[in-house]
């Protein structure tokens, strides 16, 4: 089967779309260094034209190449510089596509651990993000790509399922590549718990297979080239129904299915398939009693292994070889051959049961780490008008002290007029609100990431502002402005709404208590002066 993921973009609504499609298609078709070096030539003119969703695109078309190319070290270098955009742009789903791709690129450079650590948190991004687009299915169906190569089927098969029943697109074609790797997840997932001894939990498995390949192919009849089967993208499904009906005990079903199919799949070098077709002439032949003919055809098998994308597939085929020599020879030798697998097929059950609990607890950890960090900011948000609170300034003013902003500083204080009055007068609800609408002037006032605003105590408010005494002075004039007269629920409309500000900006070492208190006389002399006015000192 084809490996997809270069058919799962990240974001495919850039206006130079085009030119990361181009990327991709190079990647896929094993051109890498040509699609490397356009990746990054591309990179530069989507970014001059400031289309920074194809130059995600690019870059995780570059991540393809090198993985593709077996570089799986540059491709998570290209991914974890990919992470720290998505991140920063606040991107959340491409964060959740991109830890998917790299928990599949950890998992086949042997990194499980950290694989199973970007899993857990592509799955926690998953499960809290409410968008429901074709962007989160595209990031679930990677997550389900690379559970399913860390060999954690019930998670992948989750996934799988939920993008088949949300997103028509991906299971409207038989040829569609999540269509495929369900399928050939359901096998995998059924020969190995075979092979573990769980016959019952194996039929499960693939009877579920034998549905799903049957009810596509019900869906999309047609005729195939040169008398073969069905249409070309029917083929890999109907070898995977052929193994599944193979292993099911349904030999003679499986032979029919099968054998038109050997030379149309090799001839495409459609490699997936013709494992799958030649595994289940070899299971059927095994079956029948034709041991000659069963070894020829698990050897044919044995030849494909590792070139079609399957996952764990020399595993199946050794596994299925090591029955039919203790079938066809029947010797001590031969059931010997067969407990040693025993052995290694429950150690290597063992170690996937081990990851499965590995990847619960990196989710919960996840959590934990989240909530930490939710409650974190919490601590430093004052809950009426949810700007900085007393705590945060205080770590402001020590930051200011100890030398961690460079740069100009103006510190502005903001009293309200005549507050007492209003609650008095309305309502301390009244009041409240007040308090409310002056927090969304001061947080739509000052710059985003820059400026902090902080509800001081009261009817007190302070902004930092990184920035020289005119700039600070604009900003406060401009917060005076949009309060002054402001209509508030529960206030008569006309009530005389103001507030006072002081602002002073920091002179040469000067400390952050000078600063305050320079602020502070201002406000002092904006009362005095009458209120509802500005008072600005450079402090000397
Ligand atoms: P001035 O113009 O001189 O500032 O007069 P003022 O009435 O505003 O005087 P002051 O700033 O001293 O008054 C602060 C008042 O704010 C006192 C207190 O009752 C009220 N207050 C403090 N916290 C809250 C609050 O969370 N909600 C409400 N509604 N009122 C509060
Ligand atoms: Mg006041």
């Amino acid at each position: 089967m084809t490996d997809g993921s270069a058919l799962v973009p990240v974001s495919p609504y850039g206006p130079f779309i085009e030119l990361a499609l181009t990327v991709h298609e190079l990647a896929g078709n094993g051109r890498f260094a040509e699609a490397i070096a356009a990746a990054n030539e591309f990179q530069a003119i989507a970014r001059a034209f400031g289309d920074e969703k194809t130059v995600d695109f690019l870059i995780q078309g570059r991540m393809f190449a090198h993985q593709y190319h077996g570089d799986f070290a540059g491709a998570m270098a290209v991914g974890l510089g990919l992470l720290d955009r998505q991140r920063a742009a606040g991107n959340v789903l491409g964060e959740a596509k991109t830890l998917a791709d790299l928990a599949q690129l950890g998992v086949q450079s042997n990194r499980t651990a950290q694989g199973i650590l970007h899993l857990a948190r592509a799955g926690l991004l998953l499960e809290t993000t409410s968008r429901r687009n074709e962007r989160y299915a595209s990031a679930l169906a990677a997550y389900g790509q690379a559970a399913n190569t860390a060999g954690l089927y019930e998670v992948a098969a989750a996934a799988y399922e939920q993008v088949l029943a949300e997103h028509a697109a991906y299971a409207s074609s038989p040829g569609s590549y999540l269509a495929h790797r369900y399928l050939e997840l359901l096998l995998t997932w059924g020969f190995r718990l075979d092979h573990l001894g769980h016959g019952l939990e194996a039929g499960f498995r693939l009877r579920r297979a034998v549905a799903v390949a049957s009810g596509w192919l019900a869906e999309h009849p047609g005729t195939g080239p040169d008398g073969a089967p069905g249409p070309v993208d029917t083929w890999e499904i109907r070898a995977v129904l052929a193994l599944a009906r193979a292993k099911l005990g349904e030999a003679g079903e499986a032979t029919a299915l099968a054998a038109p199919l050997v030379l149309p799949l090799r001839e495409h070098r459609l490699a997936g398939g013709a494992w799958a077709v030649h595994l289940a002439l070899g299971i059927a032949h095994r079956r029948l009693g034709d041991h000659p003919a069963a070894r020829r055809e698990l050897l044919a098998a044995r030849d494909w292994c590792g070139l079609g994308g399957w996952a764990d597939d020399e595993l199946i085929v050794a596994h299925e070889l090591a029955v039919l020599a203790a079938q066809a020879d029947g010797g001590p030798a031969a059931r010997d051959l067969l407990a040693a697998l025993d052995v290694q097929n429950r150690l290597l059950g063992r170690q996937r049961m081990q990851q499965l609990t590995a990847l619960h607890h990196a989710r919960d950890r996840e959590e934990l780490a989240l909530e930490r960090a939710g409650t974190q900011a919490a601590l430093l948000r004052d809950p009426l008008t949810g700007l900085g609170n007393r705590r945060q300034f205080d770590q402001l003013m020590t930051e200011l002290d100890t030398g961690a902003a460079a740069g100009p500083v103006s510190l502005l204080i903001l009293d309200v007029d005549k507050f007492k009055a209003v609650n008095d007068t309305y309502s301390h609800t009244a009041g409240d609100a007040l308090l409310r609408r002056i927090g969304a002037v001061l947080a739509a006032c000052c710059r985003t990431g820059q400026d902090v605003p902080i509800r001081y105590a009261g009817d007190e408010f302070t902004i930092f502002c990184y920035a020289d005494l005119p700039a600070a002075v604009e900003v406060a004039e401009r917060i005076r402005a949009a309060v002054a007269g402001a209509e508030v629920d529960g206030i008569a409309p006309g009530a005389p709404v103001s507030v006072s500000i002081g602002v002073a900006a920091r002179a040469d070492g000067m400390t952050a208590a000078e600063l305050f208190q320079a602020a502070d006389a201002n406000l002092y002399r904006a009362k005095r002066g009458g209120r509802n006015r500005v008072a600005a000192s450079a402090a000397d």
